[in-house]
């Protein structure tokens, strides 16, 4: 039952106001054939669009199951359009780029029906109306009649209590009208039909009843309703449901029909997505770069304490800013100095800073704050030369290690001219270098060109360089004749012509591996001779007797330094292990001497004399001398008693003698403590290490451990015992860092840059999303008729925006990981260097598809909520 009570509805346009329904009020019934007939302008359309829920009246009521619609809200027209009325218009609406049989299943999939179920009932739809073998088609391969038999049978697939028709024979000729108003009249023995015609023959013919229509007013009514005739039977209203994916389906659909305009907005709008995807590419690859270099680097470079720190970091910063000028220009007329040095001895003295070894070893062996758990491990070292010679000592004794070359060549002497030459360069006089790593990371450094890894203390292995060795490291270790670079030396001074013949310049793995060597510790080439001891190390016998019994030492390998490896001495040089640094250790602490000195603490056992002798307030007695005489050797008791005569000839006595003596030793010895005995005898107090290197996991956990440290300073200083605190270097570390942050800028940088594209895109694509809102504005009309709400209708262009967000995404990274191919060629023609390449990460490429659909669709929001807010009659009134 449906009740139209005096209904007005006009139109402002201007100063001009057009009533197009004036104070209309009728009743239908449940089931006639209502025609409506009236001439062009008379508000026929208008009254069918507000029986529709289509447009709103101003004045009246509209009264639908005996429930008023005065306090219908959007949702409750939606659904009334969705489930009661069904539309048909004269110029059939369908939608151009949906198939018939789509279509016809609109209505069914805005209300939310399973796409099998409306499958079904769309095709019996369309079999009744005689379109069965059509359903596949486009509605512009079918004829007129065929197209508005196909909007009926949409019209009535949602089996709607109502069928509005708005001359729906209009545009068609008189045998196909027949039809379709047969066709009609089949439909309206189930329900009410009204059907707007200026046909009155066709009305007479099939309609029950006829309603005329003049300037908004009725005229007339062939069979007006009385009174209430028939009960309605009140029907359930359901919800309108389109689900977003029914959006996407329907965007995409017409997105085929436009490929070409779609492929070229989604490429344009990629854009800047591949500019981002490049940048991250590259930035993320150097960083990868960086870190696994900064991982081989940290285990070669631990966070180092050492028992004076100089703190390099300070030092360093301190030279780099010599650049820099804050108070440039301030002076014009008069020349200021610039403090350079001074600062750098300032920071030089100041931060000169003194660990308190003992207590930090202590402290780090407590494991504070769990420290060991981002320590892969903590070396103490302490100073013991490592002495290796040539274990072949018939033809003389060949020291290799540490280098004797710059001595041989006359510098040696001198020490300074041998610091100034190694200060330059990277090259160090030792060429004997310990392993910093562990056994498998010392795999990943290394070719075995012949022979293993060395694993055990006795194990060394020489390394070298792309298959050469220097003449540096071959002197050293005895390969060459050290002899010949001695004479050359003598012959280059003396003005001669210098010819240094090697006559071999080439070896094979086996006669490297035969190479024979041994260590010596320090301890073992002093001698006790009476009671005191003498260094022996110029005495050739003692030495080649030392050499025959010192520790054995085998190479086990022929290593290559790969690229992976920061071991690059450019000498080739000898890698042992921590083990025989251990070892070396070891044996000094367990020797004669170490011993003796340990059993005789305030003695010195180089001179027999107490150690207090050595400080100025001690008292120095005869019984000292006597027995420093009883120890002397015979050379050298000759000498100090010729001394003693001289002196006493001078009238000097015997008080005054001791005196003069006293002087001697004290500053020959100033000095001189146990400690220092022992750290000559290359013993140590294990106690006390004299550095301490740290080597973190990883980087992060580097940063940990610099954190425990802090906090360690922190509460030393909290406790006013300064002296505690730990100073470390960390050059390496500061270095790192720095570089890093500056390709962290350059691709924030970068990024700032490129999102601009990204953002023009987005309003490129907000633009187009707008065209099409402007293009589908017809099947906007038709959604909201068949019962869409402007969600829906805001849904699908939605849902375009997305497709096309995706495909800018998807087309962006597939063109950057194409791109990536000839950037690493590039990279590597530069760079030469296989470990950098650009990587585009799995994770950044799916945000940055996620990123382009969020902004396609920020983009096109605007214009998709235009397209809800149209006005369904307008946009149906748009050709
Ligand atoms: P019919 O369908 O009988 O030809 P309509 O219902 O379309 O007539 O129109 C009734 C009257 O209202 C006409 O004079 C028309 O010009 C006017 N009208 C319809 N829609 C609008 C509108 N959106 N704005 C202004 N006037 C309108
Ligand atoms: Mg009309």
């Amino acid at each position: 039952m449906l009740q139209l009570k005096n209904i007005s509805k006009k139109y402002i346009t201007g100063d001009f106001v057009q009533h197009a329904l004036d104070d209309i009020s009728l009743t239908f019934r449940d089931n006639e054939f209502v025609a409506i007939l009236g001439p062009s302008g008379s508000g026929k359309t208008t009254l069918l669009n507000i029986i529709g829920g289509l447009d709103r009246y101003n004045k009246g009521d509209l009264i639908i199951s005996d429930v008023s619609t005065k306090k219908y809200k959007d949702k409750d027209w939606d659904s009334y359009r969705n489930h009661s009325i069904g539309f048909v218009f004269q110029s059939y609406n369908l939608i151009p780029h949906q198939t018939i049989l789509a279509n016809v299943e609109l209505a069914l999939t805005i209300s939310g029906m399973s796409k099998k179920k409306r499958r079904k009932l769309a095709i019996e739809a369309l079999d009744e109306v005689g379109l069965k073998e059509h359903i596949n088609k486009k509605p512009n391969q079918l004829s007129g009649g065929q197209m508005q038999r196909v909007a009926i049978a949409r019209a009535l697939i949602n089996n709607p209590d109502i069928l509005l028709a708005d001359e729906p024979t209009g545009a068609l000729d008189s045998t196909t009208s027949i039809q379709v108003m047969e066709l009609l009249k089949e439909v309206a023995k189930k329900r009410l039909v009204i059907m707007v015609t200026h046909n009155p023959e066709l009305a007479d013919k099939y309609a029950t009843r006829i309603v005329n229509l003049q300037d908004g007013k009725i005229t007339g009514d062939t069979d007006p309703v009385l009174a209430i005739e028939t009960e309605s039977i009140h029907k359930n209203l359901g919800k309108t449901s389109m689900n977003f994916l029914t959006a996407l389906s329907l965007s995409f659909n017409n997105l085929r029909t436009k490929k070409g305009r779609t492929i070229l907005t989604a490429f344009a709008g990629s854009i800047g997505i591949i500019g981002i995807a490049l940048i991250l590419s590259l930035s993320n690859g150097t960083q990868k770069y960086i870190d696994k270099i900064q991982e081989s680097t940290l285990s070669q470079y631990p966070l180092t304490i050492q028992d004076q720190n100089v703190d390099y970091t300070s030092i360093l910063s301190s030279l780099m800013d010599l650049n820099s000028s804050e108070d440039k220009g301030k002076s014009k007329n008069n020349i200021k100095a610039k403090p350079i040095i001074n600062d750098l001895i300032a920071k030089m003295t100041n931060k000169n800073e003194k660990n308190d070894m003992k207590e930090i070893k202590k402290w780090l062996e407590s494991n504070p704050d769990n420290i060991k758990k981002y320590v892969s491990s903590i070396e103490y070292n302490y100073n013991s030369t490592l002495n290796v010679y040539k274990s072949d000592t018939t033809d003389g004794i060949v020291k290799a290690n540490p280098s004797d070359i710059f001595e041989i060549m006359g510098l040696g002497s001198d020490g300074q001219s041998t610091q100034a030459l190694t200060m330059g360069s990277n090259y160090s006089q030792d060429i004997w270098v310990k392993s910093t790593y562990k056994d498998d990371a010392l795999k990943e450094q290394f070719d075995i060109l012949s022979g293993k890894l060395p694993t055990k203390d006795n194990e060394v292995a020489i390394v070298v360089n792309n298959n050469q060795i220097s003449d540096y490291t071959l002197y050293t270790l005895g390969i060459y004749d050290k002899q010949e670079l001695k004479k050359a030396m003598s012959d280059g001074i003396a003005g001669e012509e210098v010819n240094i013949i090697n006559d071999k310049d080439s070896w094979t793995y086996d006669e490297l591996l035969n190479l024979d060597y041994t260590m010596v510790p320090e301890a073992y080439k002093y001698q006790k001779q009476n009671n005191i001891w003498v260094n022996m190390s110029e005495d050739e016998a003692f030495m080649k007797d030392a050499i025959s019994n010192g520790y054995k030492l085998k190479v086990c390998g022929v290593l290559k330094a790969n690229s992976e490896t920061i071991y690059d001495s450019p000498w080739g040089f000898v890698l042992y292990t921590q083990g025989l640094s251990d070892k070396l250790l070891d044996m000094c602490n367990n020797s004669e001497i170490y011993n003796y000195q340990k059993e005789h603490k305030d003695i010195d056992i180089f001179t027999n004399l107490p150690f207090s002798v050595y400080k100025d307030n001690q008292n120095f007695t005869m019984d000292d001398l006597n027995n420093y005489l009883a120890s002397a050797s015979a050379g050298e008791q000759a000498q100090i008693n010729a001394f003693i005569q001289s002196l006493k000839s001078q009238g000097k006595s015997d008080d005054e003698v001791l005196e003069v003596l006293k002087e001697q030793f004290a500053r020959q010895n100033d000095i001189t403590t146990y400690d220092t005995n022992m750290e000559k005898i290359g013993a140590a107090n294990l106690d006390k290490p004299n550095s301490i290197n740290i080597y973190p996991v990883d980087f992060e956990a580097k940063e940990k451990i610099d954190e425990i440290i802090k906090d360690y300073n922190q509460k030393q200083e909290d406790s006013k015992n300064l002296d505690k605190q730990v100073h470390y270097t960390d050059i390496v570390g500061t270095m790192m860092k720095s570089v890093t942050n500056i390709i962290n800028a350059i691709t924030y940088i970068l990024v700032a840059f490129v999102a601009i594209s990204l953002i023009v895109s987005s309003i490129m694509i907000g633009i187009i999303t707008y065209i099409s809102v402007l293009e589908r504005t017809k099947e906007i009309g038709i959604l909201r008729s068949l019962g869409a709400s402007k969600k829906n209708v805001s849904h699908v262009f939605n849902a375009e925006t997305v497709i096309i967000g995706f495909l800018s995404g998807i087309i962006g990274i597939g063109i950057s990981l194409l791109l990536t191919i000839p950037i690493n060629k590039i990279i590597y023609a530069l760079t030469n260097n296989e470990n950098m390449k650009a990587v585009l990460p799995i994770n950044a490429s799916l945000i940055l598809i996620v990123l382009s659909i969020i902004l396609t669709l920020i983009g096109g929001l605007i214009p998709s909520k235009k397209a809800a807010k149209q006005d369904p009659v307008t946009a149906l009134r748009t050709e």
